[in-house]
C-alpha cells in the first residue's frame, strides 16, 4: 500500500506548537537540571512548548521528580512505561504521543544541549523537515565507545543503501508530515537512525559539540549497544546473508577442487596415506562456515519472529496530562 504524504499548504505561523520528547531512564538526578537550563531557552521562543518526558521504567524517582516539575510547568507531560523497553522504545512512545507541528527529541543527561533548540528551529521554518545533528565529539566518550560508534558508521555505509547519517544522534527535529510517516511503521527492531533516512524528506544537518552528562552514568551498557549496532545493521542490510552465499559458494569450489584431487591421489600416484591433517583442517572449516551462516540466518529469522508476534512496542502505565493514544 503506498503512503500519500499531504503537504501542509499553510505557511508557517507564529504559535505554533513544537513538542520536546525526552527519554529517561533512572535519570532522577538529570530531569530537573535539564529542566534548568530548557525554561530560558524556550522562554526566548515565539511557540507553544510541551515537554513530553518518557520514563523508560526508571526505578530511581525519576517519575516523581517529573510529577514535582509538572507542578510548576503545565507544559511538562509524561508517559510512564511498565517496565525498561529500551531507548528507542521510548523516542517512539515520544513520537507517537505529540502532537506538535515539529517534535524534537533529545537525550535526559543535557548530552544535547538545550541551547541548541533555536538553530534546529530556524533550520525547519527554513522549510527543513528533518533537522539531524552531528556530533563533533562528546566530552566524556571513552575510546572504546569512539572506536566502535566509528566502526558501526563504517559497516553501515558499507552494507546498506538506506543512508544513515554517521555520528547521528537521536537528538533531530521531525516535521509532522514526517512524524506522521513514522508512526505508521509498525517494526519492532527500531533503528530510528535508518527508519528516518528511509523515509526522506528534506533534510539538513546541523553539528553539535556533545556536552559530559551532568549526572550519573551511561544507561546504555556494551549489551544494550551492541543489540543496538546488530538491530541497525540487520535492519537495513542483506549484506551478511550474501556474504554467507557468497562465502559457501567459495568454499563449495574450494572443496569440490580439494575433492577431485584426492580422487586423483587415491587412483593415479601412491601417495595415498591419509592425510587426515588436510581431513581435519577442512572439516573444521567447513563447520564454521556452517555455524556462522546458520547464525545470520538466525538472526533474520528472529526478526522475523519478532514481528510476526505482533506485540506492542512498550506498554504504558501510568500518564500524566495526557491521554494515552490507541
Ligand atoms: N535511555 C532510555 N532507556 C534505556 C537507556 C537509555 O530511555 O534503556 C535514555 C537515557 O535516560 C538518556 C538517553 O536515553 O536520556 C540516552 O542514554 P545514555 O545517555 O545512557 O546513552 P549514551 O549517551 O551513553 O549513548
Ligand atoms: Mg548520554
Amino acid at each position: 500500500m503506498a503512503l500519500v504524504i499531504k503537504k501542509k499548504s499553510s505557511a508557517r505561523k507564529k504559535s505554533q506548537v513544537i513538542s520536546i520528547a525526552i527519554p529517561v531512564y533512572n535519570e532522577v538526578e538529570n530531569v530537573p537540571i535539564l529542566y534548568d537550563h530548557l525554561k530560558p531557552v524556550l522562554q526566548k521562543l515565539p511557540f507553544i512548548f510541551e515537554i513530553i518526558f518518557v520514563d523508560d521504567g526508571s526505578t530511581d524517582g525519576t517519575y516523581a521528580a517529573i510529577q514535582k516539575l509538572q507542578q510548576q510547568d503545565h507544559r511538562i507531560k509524561a508517559i510512564s512505561f511498565s517496565r525498561n523497553f529500551g531507548h528507542q522504545a521510548a523516542l517512539t512512545a515520544g513520537l507517537q504521543c505529540s502532537t506538535g507541528d515539529a517534535v524534537i527529541t533529545m537525550d535526559g543527561d543535557l548530552q544535547h544541549p538545550p541551547s541548541l533548540l533555536p538553530t534546529l528551529i530556524e533550520k525547519w521554518q527554513q522549510g527543513n523537515q528533518v533537522v539531524f545533528t552531528v556530533r563533533e565529539s562528546t566530552a566524556d566518550e571513552s575510546l572504546f565507545k569512539k572506536l566502535t560508534s566509528k566502526l558501526f558508521y563504517r559497516i553501515m555505509a558499507a552494507s546498506s543503501k538506506t543512508p544513515v547519517q554517521p555520528f547521528g544522534a537521536d537528538f533531530r527535529l521531525l516535521d509532522r508530515a514526517v512524524v506522521a510517516s513514522l508512526n505508521t511503521l509498525e517494526e519492532r527492531d527500531r533503528f530510528l537512525r535508518g527508519l528516518i533516512g528511509w523515509l526522506g524528506f528534506t533534510a539538513i544537518g546541523v553539528p553539535y559539540t556533545a556536552d559530559a552528562r551532568a549526572a550519573g552514568t551511561s544507561k546504555y551498557s556494551t549489551r544494550k549497544m551492541i543489540k543496538f549496532a546488530v538491530d541497525g545493521i540487520l535492519s537495513f542490510s542483506a549484506t551478511p546473508l550474501h556474504l554467507v552465499t557468497f562465502l559457501g559458494l567459495i568454499v563449495s569450489a574450494l572443496s569440490f577442487a580439494y575433492g577431485a584431487y584426492s580422487l586423483y591421489a587415491y587412483f593415479f600416484t601412491e601417495r595415498t596415506i591419509p592425510g587426515w591433517t588436510s581431513l581435519l583442517v577442512t572439516i573444521l572449516f567447513l563447520g564454521g562456515v556452517q555455524l556462522i551462516s546458520i547464525g545470520f540466518l538466525g538472526e533474520y529469522l528472529l526478526r522475523v519472529y519478532n514481528e510476526t508476534k505482533r506485540r506492542p512496542l512498550y506498554i504504558i502505565k501510568d500518564t500524566l496530562n495526557i491521554d494515552i493514544p490507541q
